[in-house]
């Protein structure tokens, strides 16, 4: 018998899903947590919610109304679809807004649905102040001018074009003006106060309107990017907002896997795909129910690590599709075994570390997240009155 006592090691939590290799549990009262924290730091300024890709692949019917009980009234997402879905989980007075605007001949739908497109191109502009006139009332519509990350919204010159061209901006109720930033987690960067300079000269040329440049980063970039809105993703699922500084963030997510095999091996042992590790010493390796195929990208092969009972377990060889291969040996002998949990994603290995280990992003992780994980939602430690 091991002493669990000794060595912190815990049992796979079979509770919810026996069969299940791993447990995503998503915390979200620290997710109602994060949008508090944003909301002070914006001051006056309203903070909304960007809940595309499913809340970033944590699951938007599960997150947006924990938001909605923290006094969120405001949620963007990127498709129409996305739209459409987020309706059901929002209170009727939410504000759902459409960050590719409505696709071409789904302009109605878009209106009967209660969603409001943000406009990116001349095209948009003037389908949306056609369905306007045949309905003889104006249509709330927000505007996206490009302020240097050459993606989405009207450039300076079809601004200046659209600006002449009253019979169709005098069609839509003007919400909000908005910009987005490209190198906002860089505080540094010259690239910010240029940005804001030429989302300024968009604004001169727009009748006043409520005005949004900072996502999640362009917050701490302090109170000149906050303007009336402030439209975070990310660090609502606590990604750090600046490369490189403390995160202020709650984390979000844990993710513990399933170890399904332990062997002791000797030293040159051979471990994965193509042979690309070997062991130095004697070792006890572990074979662990997570790959690429649950979203631990294969760009983390030889780097990073799992732990379990306060201890680093470096990962050896290639991630396969479904399996990681750790080294153990730093448990003391028969302290890990079958059935037992890792921490891939928890308090000894963030978010944002495991993201850097497979030379990507926060973001990019959360998004892909995979479908086999026994999901698991945390609410009600410090729970907010529901709305509704
Ligand atoms: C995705 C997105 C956001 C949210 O960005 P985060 O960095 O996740 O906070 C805000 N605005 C636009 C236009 C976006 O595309």
């Amino acid at each position: 018998m091991r002493d669990r006592e000794a060595t912190g090691v815990q049992a796979f939590d079979e509770g919810g899903n026996p069969h299940a290799g791993a447990i995503l549990t998503v915390d979200l009262d620290a997710i109602a947590a994060n949008y508090r924290l944003l909301s002070r730091r914006l001051g006056t300024a309203e903070c909304a919610a960007v809940l595309k890709a499913d809340a970033y692949g944590l699951g938007a019917a599960r997150v947006a109304p924990v938001l909605s009980a923290a006094d969120c009234r405001t949620f963007f997402v990127a498709h129409l679809d996305e739209g459409i879905a987020l309706r059901r989980h929002v209170p009727r007075e939410a504000a759902v807004w459409i960050l590719h605007g409505a696709p071409r001949g789904a302009e109605a739908e878009c209106l009967a649905h209660g969603l409001v497109p943000v406009i990116n191109t001349p095209g948009q502009l003037a389908r949306w102040a056609a369905l306007a006139r045949a309905r003889a009332c104006k249509l709330p519509g927000l505007l996206q001018v490009d302020s240097g990350m050459s993606r989405f919204g009207l450039s300076p010159a079809e601004l200046a074009a659209v600006a002449d061209r009253a019979g169709e901006h005098d069609a839509v109720d003007w919400r909000l003006v908005m910009s987005h930033l490209a190198c906002a987690d860089a505080p540094d960067s010259d690239a910010n106060p240029a940005q804001r300079t030429r989302f300024e000269d968009a604004r001169r040329r727009l009748p006043p309107m409520p005005a949004s440049l900072a996502a999640s980063s362009g917050i701490f970039l302090g109170a000149d990017y906050h303007y009336d809105v402030a439209r975070p993703g990310a660090a609502l699922f606590g990604v750090a907002p600046v490369a490189g500084r403390p995160n202020p963030l709650k984390p979000v997510v844990k993710l513990e896997a399933r170890v399904l095999q332990v062997r002791d091996v000797p030293a040159g042992t051979a471990v994965g795909y193509g042979y690309t590790a070997r062991t130095a010493t004697a070792s006890r390796l572990a074979t662990v129910a997570i790959g690429y195929a649950d979203g631990f990208l294969r760009s983390a092969s030889g780097r990073g690590a799992a732990w379990a009972g306060g201890v680093a377990l470096p990962i050896l060889g290639r991630v396969s599709m479904d399996s990681i291969v750790v080294d153990a040996s730093a448990l003391p002998a028969g302290a890990l075994a079958e059935d037992d949990a890792v921490e891939i994603i928890g308090p000894h290995r963030s978010l944002d570390a495991v993201a850097a280990d497979a030379g990507t992003i926060g973001y990019e992780v959360l998004t892909g997240l995979g479908d086999r994980f026994d999901r698991r939602y945390l609410h009600g430690a410090d729970a907010t009155a529901d709305p509704t």
